[in-house]
């Protein structure tokens, strides 16, 4: 098949301490693992960081890589003074025409619901781009929903043209019924119990996807494997490959837990590759 595409990847140096992910080191990973194209996400939002990956940094890489990286944009929503009624389309529009396919990952501890997260998804609306999540609870960083995501169906409503991509561990957790607070700021173990909200949004709502990626992911998987192979199969045309290596380097066994699964063709294809085409319009 055509190579993997992976729609949540990172560059640039973030955390102090810690060795740049570089554009040589992401494409030898990329050659390595049969990725082809990769995603690669800003990181601006000063809750989550050590120092910045600007959209203008993501660009400048991409650009020398055009057939290889993808750049998003990403922004924080409270630059401007944003009340609530700041209009980003201007700002994200000059980010399209040089090349951007998307916004994200947005890790401002904000809840999914605020008035000035809601003038993103407007603007990302309006330009036909998705917007990528990072969700936490109880946290200082990510993107604030409780228990059943109630601020993320609010959102899923009043925004039908806009694409959500949901990621991160309170955004996992809730693919079991039982979860609870503890397992949103966590990664919890044991048995799924079916009927998360996940699924039920998932199901319900044709502008939310999600991407596999980094340990929330793999987790949500591994806890219970035979449930993960049901739940692919059910949201194929909705699941999309990515990795999230951020500060370690470790390899992408995501790969092997979705080729274990021994997955119909169409299905694999679509969670590696076909859905994030479609997404980004490649
Ligand atoms: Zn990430």
């Amino acid at each position: 098949m055509d190579g993997i595409i992976d729609v949540h990847a990172h560059l640039g140096k973030v955390i102090y301490g810690y060795p740049p992910l570089t554009v040589e080191k992401l494409l030898s990973f990329m050659d390595a693992h049969d990725i082809e194209w990769s995603v690669i996400l800003p990181l601006v939002h000063p809750e989550e960081e050590d120092y910045y990956y600007t959209t203008e940094q993501a660009l400048a890489d991409c650009a020398l890589h055009a057939d290889r990286l993808i750049p998003f944009a990403n922004i924080d929503p409270r630059r401007s003074s944003n009340d609530g009624a700041y209009d980003f389309c201007p700002v994200l529009k000059e980010y399209a025409d040089q090349g951007c396919r998307g916004c994200g990952e947005f890790l401002c501890n904000l809840p999914t619901n605020d008035a000035r997260m809601k003038g993103i998804y407007r603007a990302c609306g309006q330009l036909g781009w998705p917007v990528v999540f990072d969700f936490r609870w109880q946290r200082t960083s990510g993107v604030l929903d409780p228990v059943g995501m109630p601020w993320l169906e609010e959102c899923l409503l009043e925004f039908p043209e806009t694409v959500f991509v949901g990621h991160g561990p309170a955004w996992w957790a809730e693919i079991s019924a039982d979860v609870t607070d503890e397992d949103k700021s966590g990664y919890p173990e044991g048995p799924v119990a079916p009927g998360g909200s996940i699924d039920r949004l998932l199901g319900q709502y044709p502008n939310l996807h999600a991407d596999l990626s980094a340990g929330s992911g793999l987790n949500a998987f591994r806890r219970d494997v035979a449930y993960a192979r049901e739940f692919v199969l059910k949201h194929a045309g909705k699941l999309m490959f990515g990795t999230d290596r951020f500060v370690r380097e470790e390899d992408p066994e995501m790969i092997r837990v979705l080729r274990e699964m021994a997955l119909p063709a169409d299905v694999e294809y679509a969670v590696f590759r076909g859905n994030a085409e479609r997404m980004l319009g490649l």
